[in-house]
C-alpha cells in the first residue's frame, strides 16, 4: 500500500520506527503529521486546521498552498533540473536570482554565493572570511565572536557559533577559536543599571574580546540582527551601529545572520540597513528566501572584498560550494517568491501589521506569569517567569512548554514554545483579524 493509503496510527507508527527527527531526544513520542497548508493555516492529518503561528520555522513567509510557486518550481523541473555550479559552469535562474539579491542588498554587498540553507550560508561566510584574510597575507586572523543565545545553525561550524547552553555540551564543537560574548537582551539588564550604561557594556564587551585576543587575530564578528531561536531578543537601540563602528575600528569582518530577519520579516528584504543602520561585510540569508517552498541559502559579500580577492589570490581557489549551491529549481523558486513579496507589496504589509502584532501582543504583560513580551514587526516571544518581579525562570518551564502545545492546538493555533519563551513568527501575509485569533487563543 503506498504510503499516503495508510491510516494514521500506521504512518505514526513507521515515524517512530525509521524516521529520526532533527532536535529530538530519541524516545518515542507522539507525532504530529501536517498534510496541507493554505494562507497562513496548515492542517494536520486529521483534517484539523490551525493558524501557524510559528510561519513553518520562521520560513514561509509568502503562505502556503501558492500554485505560482509550484508551477515555477515545476517549470523549472522540466526545464533544466540541475547542472553543476562549479567553476564556469552557470544557469539562468541562478544568474537572475543573483542580479536581483544584489539589487536589494546593502551598500556594495552585490557578490551572491549560494548555499543549500542557513547553516551552509554561515559556514561559508565563515570560510570565505578565513581565505580572505589568508589570501591577502593576514593568515593570523582566524578568530571568531559570536554571542551567547545565538544560532547560527546545525552544521559543526555553525553549530560552534551558536551559543544557546541547551544546544551545546552533548557533541563536540570547534574549541580554540570561536569565542561568545554575552548576548544584549534588555529584559536581563541588572538592576540598578541604565540602559544607556547597559548598551555601553555590551559594546565595550566585544572591544574588549577584540583586543584581549589582539586584533590581528580576529577575522570577524556574526550576529543575528535580533536573536531570533535565543528568545526574539531585540538589542538596544544603537547597538548594530556601535558593534560595527568597533569592527571596522579593529579591522574585523562584520556578518549579518538574517537567515531569520531577512525576506520581509522586519519589513525589508534586508534588514540591516534599512531597519538597523548598518552595511554589514556580509549577509547570511536563507528560509524566506523561498519561503520554504524548497530549500536554498546565500551569502551576500561586498563588492570590496571580492575584489581584493580578486587582486590577490593569484588563482588560488576558493574551495567551498555545495552539487546544490546556484541549484536552479531553488532559484527559479526564489525569483518567483520575490516577484510574488514585490507584487503583492509584502514588505509594507509587514511594516503596517508589525506594529499591530507586537500591540496586540503587549497586553498579555498583565498576566501573573508573562514577565516580558518583546519583538519587532512579524517576529515576537512571550517569556513566562515564576516570579514577575525577579524575572525567575519556572523551574517547570518544560512541562509548562508541553502544556502550552496542548492548550494551544486543539484551540486552532501552531506557536512554538521554547524553554520558558513562547516564539511566533506567523506568514507575512497575516491580517489583523488573523493576528487577533492567534492573540485570543493565546491568552485562552
Ligand atoms: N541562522 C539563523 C539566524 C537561524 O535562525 C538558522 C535556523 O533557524 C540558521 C542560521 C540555520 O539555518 P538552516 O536551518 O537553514 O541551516
Amino acid at each position: 500500500m503506498p504510503p499516503q493509503d495508510l491510516a494514521n496510527d500506521q504512518r505514526a507508527a513507521l515515524d517512530a520506527r525509521h524516521l529520526i527527527h532533527p532536535w529530538t531526544d530519541f524516545r518515542e513520542q507522539p507525532v504530529l503529521i501536517l498534510e496541507e497548508g493554505n494562507g497562513v493555516h496548515v492542517r494536520d492529518s486529521n483534517g484539523h486546521r490551525m493558524i501557524d503561528g510559528i510561519g513553518g520555522m520562521w520560513c514561509v513567509n509568502i503562505g502556503y498552498g501558492r500554485k505560482e510557486m509550484a508551477q515555477a518550481i515545476a517549470a523549472q523541473a522540466e526545464k533544466l533540473c540541475y547542472y553543476s555550479p562549479f567553476g564556469f559552469l552557470s544557469n539562468t535562474p541562478s544568474i537572475e536570482l543573483a542580479a536581483k539579491l544584489a539589487s536589494y542588498a546593502p551598500g556594495d554587498l552585490t557578490r551572491v554565493f549560494f548555499t543549500t540553507g542557513g547553516s551552509t550560508a554561515v559556514d561559508t561566510a565563515m570560510r570565505l572570511a578565513s581565505f580572505y584574510f589568508n589570501v591577502t597575507g593576514r593568515p593570523g586572523k582566524r578568530h571568531i565572536i559570536t554571542r551567547d543565545l545565538a544560532y547560527h545553525g546545525s552544521t559543526h561550524l555553525s553549530a560552534s557559533l551558536s551559543g544557546k547552553p541547551s544546544d551545546r555540551g552533548l557533541i563536540d564543537l570547534v574549541e580554540g577559536t570561536i569565542h561568545h560574548i554575552s548576548a544584549p537582551n534588555p529584559y536581563r539588564r541588572p538592576e540598578g543599571v541604565s540602559a544607556e550604561a547597559f548598551l555601553d557594556q555590551k559594546v565595550q564587551e566585544l572591544e574588549d574580546k577584540i583586543l584581549e585576543l589582539g586584533s590581528e587575530n580576529v577575522a570577524c564578528f556574526i550576529a543575528e540582527p535580533i536573536l531570533a531561536s535565543g528568545g526574539v531578543i531585540v538589542p538596544p537601540a544603537g547597538y548594530h551601529s556601535r558593534t560595527l563602528e568597533v569592527c571596522r575600528r579593529h579591522d574585523v569582518l562584520y556578518i549579518s545572520d538574517e537567515v531569520v530577519t531577512g525576506f520581509g520579516r522586519n519589513g525589508a528584504i534586508f534588514a540591516s540597513e534599512p531597519v538597523y543602520g548598518i552595511v554589514p561585510d556580509m549577509i547570511t540569508c536563507a528560509k524566506g528566501l523561498t519561503s520554504g517552498y524548497v530549500p536554498l541559502g546565500a551569502v551576500m559579500v561586498s563588492d570590496r572584498l571580492y575584489r581584493q580577492i580578486a587582486e590577490t589570490t593569484e588563482g588560488r581557489i576558493f574551495a567551498n560550494g555545495f552539487t546544490y549551491s546556484s541549484h536552479p529549481v531553488a532559484c527559479a523558486a526564489g525569483l518567483k517568491n520575490l516577484e510574488i513579496m514585490e507584487r503583492e507589496g509584502i514588505c509594507a504589509h509587514v511594516r503596517e501589521v508589525g506594529p499591530y502584532f507586537q500591540a496586540a501582543l503587549k497586553p498579555l504583560m498583565d498576566s501573573p506569569i508573562v514577565g516580558d513580551v518583546r519583538g519587532s514587526h512579524l517576529m515576537a516571544c512571550v517569556e513566562y517567569v515564576s516570579d514577575k518581579n525577579a524575572r525567575t525562570v519556572p523551574p517547570q518551564a518544560w512541562q509548562i512548554a508541553q502544556r502550552i502545545i496542548r492548550e494551544t492546538m486543539p484551540r486552532g493555533l501552531m506557536v512554538r514554545p521554547m524553554g520558558s519563551m513562547v516564539i511566533m513568527s506567523p506568514p507575512l501575509i497575516i491580517t489583523r483579524a488573523e493576528i487577533d485569533e492567534l492573540v485570543a487563543i493565546l491568552r485562552e
